[in-house]
């Protein structure tokens, strides 16, 4: 395979080289898919639109319906009001929606058009029939990534939408994080297993992982309707998952609606999902049932009985933020070693957090936020790992120093069942033990000598 990466590293600050993220409207096109009835449109030009749709197409490997502005060589000079206008218009009386979520690219952030000003006119001149909703957030894809334009418009739906009426329900909100439709469903039974009724924002479940019954629905069932995101503001507390891609949301909730929000990690892994459930014990105030308590203890007699084939391992995690910081606690759980941390994602909180749950475990890792996979490839070409844990574009390196790749985060292109199996929860756990193990022990029955070539591990 072509091998381009050299091992000598030279020291860069502006080229970032197969950079770990994507651009930020791809996360507010996924983020707008979980609520119900959602047409996300794109204020810029047909071929950000069309990357972002099949970007997200090739992930959950189902159609992903958005709209787009369509802009020409004009809306560049004369600014996308008029192509905005005429969207709206055109959407609502050909695929009629719930609600649409606009967000903007790149060249529309450049011209600087002003949306809500456009949005105000185009219902002023009745291009947005009664009860229809239009919300927008700005995803300007030359700073943040993905799940900042995943985060920005969870933020702008909240700020939009949600309502305090005085009158606190007996409903959670849980701001679950960029995460895949079968993560929400596992966060759901969870939560149904504790008794808590909560309301998820977003929640794809029921839109990228629809089943096959001969019939197509352009708004299938799922997500998050209007009515539980206005009712966000009257729950009795959130709980957001992951920093970069929820926290934003829940604080604007609590400044907004005065709801008392947590701040957690994705649940992944052991202690993730210890920190979750516990969380909702104490804002549900209720006792952990003992069904959770089982789930647990099979995951916790696993990494015992498997602890032979993972104890200090040493692993390269590449991905998203919130990811790669869940993932990296539950490595430090498992005793193995995380060795070389890559977000491609800027924020000078991912190191500190990094350092923070590394700082007892006897792992020296190498982190870094904003950084790219050709550096992290440099660092094995250098110093090798055992395994290597990301989205699919590791896949080059995994092939080029025969490392495993155990694939995890967004997004996977090159399979097809990830999106129906969950990470999050104790059941994650055991699948995402599942896969690492497997992939250690068929690298050594593929090459150990043959007096190593065991029938019984
Ligand atoms: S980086 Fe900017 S121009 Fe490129 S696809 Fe994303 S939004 Fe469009």
């Amino acid at each position: 395979m072509l091998d381009g990466t050299k091992a000598e590293l030279t020291e860069r600050t502006a080229l970032r080289i197969n950079p770990a993220k994507t651009c930020q409207p791809i996360g507010a096109m996924y983020a707008a898919l979980g609520i119900h009835g959602c047409m996300p449109h794109s204020h810029g030009s047909q071929g950000c639109c069309a990357y972002h749709r099949s970007h997200l197409t090739r992930h959950y490997k189902e159609p992903v319906m958005a709209t787009t502005s369509s802009f020409t060589e004009g809306s560049a000079v004369f600014g996308g009001l008029a192509n905005l206008t005429t969207a709206l218009q055109n959407i609502f009386s050909i695929y009629n929606p719930d609600v649409v979520a606009i967000h903007t690219t790149c060249l529309s952030e450049v011209i600087g058009d002003d949306i809500p000003t456009i949005i105000k006119k185009a219902r002023d001149e009745g291009k947005v029939p009664e009860g229809k909703v239009v919300i927008h957030t700005n995803t300007p894809s030359f700073v943040g990534s993905h799940v900042t334009g995943f985060s920005n418009m969870v933020t702008s739906t909240i700020k939009y939408l949600a309502e305090k009426t005085g009158k606190t329900t007996d409903r959670l909100n849980v701001i679950p994080g960029y995460l895949d439709p079968s993560d929400i469903l596992e966060i759901k039974r969870l939560l149904g297993i504790l008794g808590v009724s909560s309301i998820l924002l977003p929640d794809t479940s029921g839109v990228l992982d629809t089943g096959l019954d001969g019939n197509y629905t352009m708004f299938p069932k799922g997500g998050t309707t209007v009515e539980d995101i206005k009712s966000m503001g009257d729950s009795f507390a959130t709980i957001a998952c992951g920093h970069f891609a929820s926290h934003a949301a829940a604080t604007q909730l609590e400044n907004q609606c005065n709801v008392p929000a947590g701040f957690l990690e994705l649940p992944i892994g052991l202690t993730g999902t210890d920190r979750f459930i516990n969380a909702v014990r104490q804002y549900a105030t209720i006792d952990i049932p003992e069904a959770i308590e089982e789930e647990r203890a099979r995951l916790i007699d696993l990494m015992s009985d498997l602890h032979q084939y993972l104890h200090g391992k040493t692993v390269a995690i590449a991905g998203d933020p919130d990811h790669v910081i869940a993932m990296t606690q539950f490595l430090v759980d498992l005793d193995m070693k995380p060795k070389y941390i890559v977000t491609g994602t800027p924020g000078q909180f991912f190191e500190r957090r990094i350092a923070e749950i590394l700082k007892d475990s006897g792992s020296n890792a190498t982190v870094k936020q904003f950084g790219d996979l050709f550096e992290m490839h440099q660092w094995i070409k250098n110093d090798p790992v055992d395994l290597i844990i990301g989205n699919t574009y590791n896949k080059h390196i995994a092939r080029v120093e025969n490392i495993p790749l155990i694939r995890f985060g967004f997004p996977i292109l090159d399979r097809g069942t990830h999106r129906l199996f969950p990470t999050v929860g104790y059941t994650g756990a055991k699948r995402l033990i599942d896969e690492m193990v497997n992939a250690l022990l068929d690298k050594k029955d593929r090459e150990c000598d043959e007096q190593w070539f065991e029938l019984i591990q």
